[in-house]
């Protein structure tokens, strides 16, 4: 038996806070534990310890996380301490299974089809009701609807909750216009008898509390009930909580209020807080002591979580640091984004060169928008990165061709490769031109990435069992890609924050940290700032010895230096101490009299002190429908022989791109636009601008957008 299948050595790998959550009789547990302070590490002692001293049969074990990555990294976890066979699951994969199997008993027919182009059906809905139909107001209606169903409010309730909620309908619309919306894509769906991915927990949930007889079977399947980072539970996922205990008793949550970054999406922390008054003899436990990261990149993110108001008080919710002390943190500025980007490679290259595996890298930042210039940085210094986040991943043209020659080849031969797995496949995919040598420019390399990414998936599967065969390669790429999630090459990681979540690396660099983008620009009301700085907070506690902070001044080289830095690096670094704090650029602005509202930096013109914004920030306007508006501007000049600004000035387009108008009376309210250039250039306008999109939110994983349901494999296998 090996070291880590001995319960003792299980033990002494423990604080004695980690051990008293292991060893906690059976019945309800909560532990409240920070970032880093090991609640996955207690989480799977605690199966493990129980499994290897006869205290629970670990098959009847359901392991309930939040992604699909997390699931796996708990089996693997557990796996290593010599307890191979318990199920870990996401909440939508388990009651994916249970209404599959239980489908015959509760209804007639066949089970319903899964949603499968939620973008197309509600794009369809929403043209049919005249109401916007962009891709980004398609995908802001989509999350609004998945929100109400997370916190199971139908159709008819959501204009009254969603104004006493202080939602901002997407679209255009007012709470009722929503509403209708939501109720005729309910009607669209039910008519072709299909369910979403949201319908999945509700049903089951339904079925269950309808059927004791099947939440008794349910129940005696899985006695042991384990959720991780339960402050994310949303109220449908907690009531299909309570529904598989079905008034058993043991169950362990595990959570960190301070990394709350789904409320938007219909999360409660309150669930996890509330947890001990709802079980009153549940043990809890509370964890302060940070593994993971220096005590220089603790005291940051401690400071940080200070600054909150209204922030929770009680044990465990400051990080006590562990390890020996580490560099300090950085915090850097640059004239503009380029720069920043290619600071950002250039250390990431010295960080190799001083001897981290590329894999050890992470480059995080607050939207998917922002990604594309550090992966062109990276490109152009020939640092392997992984863009994490991952719809990218698999909707690759090259990654879609090696799967399909991957079945091929599996349907050809099931078995092992002669030469081994990882070998075998990169014989297939030398058919597309792969070879273990990377080859130089950009597009080829990377191209080259993406197939090596899949050899290493192979060689990971194969140290995990040495029989892995071609069909078990390709039943993990496929459930990866249906989860949208990538296999982790040898590569920097370019992610963002969101998709973070519960990991860790030893260099972490966080770019993009300017007002407007962090907190983003509509984060306005008091909870939604405080979701931004909880945000922030995970994102720092991914580090574990370098910390850097980055910011840039202003978008596009040569730009003048308006944006400011965040408002939560001044309180991350404190004020108090020596703590690291930006370099001061010469010359910088002095704090001016009328400020951007959504960088605080000078507003120099007329036309920027009318939209209150200065022409450079984000704002909520989208830069590729600045640019569309800003091509049709130059024809239109060019056509009438007269300067650009004569048609509109740079402002008024990107207050337009701001406001998005859909009728020649909201274009009105547009400062700058008259009624003589209303009547003129209303109609190319507003034709422009009901094809553009919003800036998009990052969210990984987040049970927002349209990834996640076209990712439920239709699968029949009960447990
Ligand atoms: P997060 O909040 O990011 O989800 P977590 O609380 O789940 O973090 P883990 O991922 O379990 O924390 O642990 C963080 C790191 O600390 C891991 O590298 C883990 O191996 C290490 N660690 C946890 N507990 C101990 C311990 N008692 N001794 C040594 N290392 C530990
Ligand atoms: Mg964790």
């Amino acid at each position: 038996m090996p070291a880590a299948c001995d319960p003792d050595a299980l033990l002494s790998g423990l604080d004695a806070e980690q051990r008293q959550v292991v060893l906690a009789p059976a019945g309800p547990v909560c532990v409240l534990a920070g970032a880093g302070t090991g609640k996955t590490r207690a989480i799977t002692h605690r199966l493990a310890y129980r499994a290897l001293t006869g205290g629970l049969d670990p098959s009847r074990v359901l392991a309930l996380t939040f992604t699909t990555r997390a699931a796996g990294e708990l089996r693997s976890r557990l796996a290593r301490l010599g307890v191979p066979r318990v199920r870990a699951r996401t909440f939508h994969s388990a009651a994916l299974r249970q209404l599959q199997y239980f489908w015959p008993q509760v209804a007639s027919g066949p089970a319903p089809s899964l949603v499968t182009a939620k973008a197309a059906l509600l794009g369809e809905v929403a043209l049919r009701l005249g109401v916007r139909h962009d891709r980004a107001s398609v995908r802001d209606l989509a999350g609004e609807i998945e929100w109400a169903k997370a916190v199971e409010i139908s159709a008819e309730e959501y204009p009254a909750a969603a104004s006493a909620a202080g939602r901002q309908p997407p679209a255009g619309l007012d709470p009722s216009g929503v509403g209708r919306v939501y109720h005729a894509y309910e009607q669209a769906k039910s008519a072709r008898s299909l369910l979403d991915f949201e319908d999945v927990l509700l049903v089951t949930a339904g079925m269950l509390a309808a059927r004791p007889d099947i939440a008794a079977q349910v129940a005696q399947t899985y006695r042991y009930l384990t959720v991780d980072e339960f402050q994310d539970v949303n109220p449908v996922q907690r009531r299909l909580v309570e529904l598989w205990l079905d008034g058993g008793r043991d169950i362990c949550v595990v959570g960190d209020t301070a990394q709350t970054i789904y409320s938007f999406a219909g999360a409660d922390a309150r669930f996890l807080t509330e947890f001990p008054a709802r079980y009153p003899d549940a043990q809890v436990v509370w964890l302060e002591r940070d593994y993971r990261s220096t005590p220089q990149v603790v005291s940051v993110a401690n400071r940080l979580l200070r600054g909150a108001p209204r922030r929770p008080t009680g044990p465990g919710l400051t990080l006590v640091a562990q390890r020996p002390d580490g560099p300090d943190p950085r915090v850097l500025d640059f004239p503009d984004e380029v720069s920043e980007a290619r600071w950002v490679a250039d250390e990431a290259t010295r960080l190799l060169t001083e001897g981290y595996a590329a894999r050890d890298i992470a480059v995080l930042v607050r939207t998917n928008a922002q990604t594309a210039a550090f992966e062109e940085a990276l490109t152009a210094r020939s640092v392997p990165f992984v863009v994490r986040g991952a719809a990218r991943f698999f909707d690759r043209a090259e990654v879609r061709q090696a799967l399909t020659l991957l079945r091929g080849a599996v349907r050809a031969d099931p078995g092992r490769p002669s030469g081994g797995l990882a070998a075998g496949v990169g014989d297939i995919l030398a058919t597309l031109g792969w070879g273990p040598q990377a080859p130089g420019g950009a597009a080829a390399r990377t191209r080259w990435e993406s197939l090596s990414a899949l050899v290493g998936l192979a060689e990971e599967l194969v140290a995990e069992d040495p029989e892995a065969t071609l069909v078990d390669l390709v039943a993990d790429l496929q459930s990866r890609a249906t989860a949208q999630h990538a296999p982790v090459a040898d590569g920097v990681t370019v992610a963002s924050m969101h998709a973070a979540k519960g990991l860790e690396w030893r260099a972490v660099m966080i770019a993009g940290l300017a007002e407007g983008i962090v907190p983003i620009s509509y984060a306005e009301s008091p909870d939604a700032l405080a979701e931004e700085r909880r945000l922030l907070y995970v994102a720092i506690t991914r580090a574990r010895d370098q910390l850097v902070l980055t910011w840039a001044a202003a978008r596009a080289p040569g730009s003048r230096a308006r944006r400011r830095r965040s408002r939560f690096l001044d309180e991350a670094l404190g004020t108090d101490s020596g703590a690291p704090r930006a370099r001061r650029e010469p010359g910088s602005p002095r704090r001016p009299t009328a400020s951007c509202r959504v960088c605080h930096g000078p507003l120099r013109t007329a036309a920027e002190r009318a939209v209150g914004r200065c022409a450079e920030c984000p704002g909520g306007a989208d830069p590729r429908l600045v640019e569309q508006l800003r091509g049709w501007r130059r024809g239109e000049a060019e056509r009438a022989k007269v300067p650009a600004y004569c048609v509109f000035t740079d402002a008024t387009l990107i207050a337009i791109a701001e406001h998005r108008p859909t009728s020649p009376a909201e274009l009105l309210r547009v400062p700058g636009v008259g009624q003589v250039k209303l009547e003129r250039y209303a109609l190319a306008v507003l034709e422009i601008c009901g094809t553009g999109g919003t800036i998009e939110d990052a969210t990984g994983d987040a049970p927002v957008g349209f990834p996640a349901e076209i990712a439920l494999p239709g699968a029949t296998i009960v447990s």
